[in-house]
This record gives structure tokens, C-alpha cells and sequence, in this order.
């Protein structure tokens, strides 16, 4: 039988023979290959109940691991290390140190929600997969995660204004996550990101009226004078306010 999610298991435990006759039949090679066993013996017995005291993580008991989530998964197509399924069954058994392992991955989650539209037990795995973001950075096994940056980012700017401004939001993310724009812009996805966007390809090829026409102006002025202006929803003061305080009673009652 085929081994399904090799790559999550240790190198080391593969074993094949190279010549192997069985009963007369020729397994040579990887149709013989098995798996060493290994025992876990440390597992956190109130580890899954923890996880489920974060917001969106009530439901990981449900779980019956039928790999939907990881099937549709936006992530896992991109990279196939990056499986919720997985992490929901380690959450369960109480693995936290094979969690671990993974704790430089988990935070890229998207929240596109894919998961949770498709699960049938209603898990919602994007929770599941915040939550155990959480919990990484709240215990301090990690420093803290470019996404938790970028909702600082968002939130600070829905607090002080009532709305976000896209490319405020993007432009200060990248500078509070010490990322290098011009490189980005110049040799990374930026730079074919806004070249796609604003149809370089037909300057290139000479077409200066289809370039023009194409081009997003407008939006990028727009952009570009909310940079400058920072307009607030109408009235939003008080409400700000009220918000900021509230959120900062929210963190003193949670941290003591
Ligand atoms: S889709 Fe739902 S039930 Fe299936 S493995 Fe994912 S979380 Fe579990
Ligand atoms: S919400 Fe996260 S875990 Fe779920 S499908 Fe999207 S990227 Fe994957």
C-alpha cells in the first residue's frame, strides 16, 4: 500500500531492502519499504481542552480526519507541509512538541476559510489553525508572527479611524516586518504583482493607448491621497474612543 504523507515521516524510519523475495514474489525495492515504530510518551492530557479556550477552536473535538480541510486547503498547495488535518489530530492527542516542529509554518494560514466551508463536522479548522498561532506566540515559542503584525496594523488603524486604508496598511506591515520594498518591488512577487496590475506588458509591446486605458489611475490616486489625508469615518472620535478603551481593558484582564 502506498505511503500517504511520506514527508511527515522521519527519513530514518523508512526502510527498504534493496533485494527482498516473499513467498515467491519480487519485492525489491520501495514495494517493500515499512515504517520502524516509535512511541510518544509526551503528550499534554488537558492540551486539546486548552485549545479549544481560544475563540474559533470550540469545535476541534469533532474532528473525525477525513483530510477535506487539507484537500482544499489554499496553503497546502503551495506548500504540502502546511496541513491542518494533521495539526487537528496532534492537537487532539496532546502532541504539542510535534506541533512544534511545525511553529514557523501554522501563522501563514490565510483564513480564506476554504476549510471550514468544506468541513462536514463543523471544526472550522481556520480557527483551529489561529488559535494554535496563538498559543505559539502567547507561550513563546516563537517570536511574534508577521500576521499577528499585520492585525496590529489593521487594528490600529480601524481604532484611530473607523476604516483601513489598503496600501497604508500593506506599506506599514512591510516596514514594521523589516521587509526590504524595493528589492520586493524590484526582483520579488511586488514587482510582478503591479506590473500585472497595470498591464506593463503592453507598454512593452508599444500599445500605449491599451496601457493608459487599462491602467488603474484613479484607484492609485485614491490610494496614494488617503496616504496623505488619513481620512476617519464620519464622527468616529467618540466611537474610537470608546473602542480603544475597551480593547485596552480586554489585554489588562487577560495578562493581569
Ligand atoms: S475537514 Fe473537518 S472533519 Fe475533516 S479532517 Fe478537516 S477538520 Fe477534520
Ligand atoms: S483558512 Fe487557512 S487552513 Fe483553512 S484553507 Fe485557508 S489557508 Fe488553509
Amino acid at each position: 500500500m502506498a505511503i500517504h504523507e511520506k514527508t511527515l515521516i522521519d527519513p530514518n524510519r523508512l526502510v527498504t531492502s534493496d533485494t527482498l523475495v516473499v513467498d515467491g514474489v519480487d519485492v525489491s525495492g520501495h514495494w517493500n519499504t515499512m515504517i520502524l515504530p516509535r512511541t510518544l510518551k509526551e503528550y499534554d492530557d488537558g492540551f486539546e481542552d486548552h485549545i479549544k479556550s481560544y475563540a474559533g477552536a470550540e469545535n476541534v473535538h469533532r474532528c473525525w480526519q477525513c483530510g477535506s480541510c487539507t484537500n482544499s486547503c489554499t496553503m497546502y498547495a503551495q506548500n504540502t507541509d502546511f496541513n491542518p488535518r494533521y495539526w487537528i489530530y496532534l492537537t487532539r492527542l496532546g502532541l504539542k512538541d510535534e506541533i512544534l516542529k511545525d511553529k514557523d509554518i501554522i501563522w501563514q494560514c490565510v483564513s480564506c476559510n476554504k476549510c471550514t466551508n468544506i468541513c462536514p463536522k463543523d471544526v472550522k479548522p481556520e480557527g483551529v489553525m489561529k488559535a494554535l498561532a496563538h498559543w505559539i506566540e502567547a507561550e513563546g515559542f516563537g517570536a511574534k508572527s508577521n500576521s499577528t503584525i499585520f492585525d496590529e496594523e489593521f487594528s490600529r488603524q480601524c481604532l484611530v479611524r473607523g476604516r483601513i486604508e489598503d496600501s497604508e496598511v500593506m506599506t506599514n506591515f512591510f516596514k514594521n516586518t523589516n521587509q526590504n520594498l524595493k528589492e520586493m518591488a524590484l526582483h520579488g512577487w511586488l514587482g510582478i504583482f503591479v506590473a500585472r496590475m497595470n498591464k506593463w506588458t503592453d507598454l512593452r509591446k508599444g500599445n500605449v493607448f491599451r496601457f493608459l486605458t487599462r491602467t488603474p489611475l484613479m484607484h492609485s490616486m485614491h490610494m496614494g491621497l488617503s496616504m496623505i489625508f488619513k481620512p476617519k469615518t464620519k464622527s468616529w472620535g467618540r466611537t474610537g474612543e470608546v473602542l480603544s478603551q475597551y480593547v485596552k481593558e480586554q489585554k489588562e484582564f487577560t495578562h493581569g
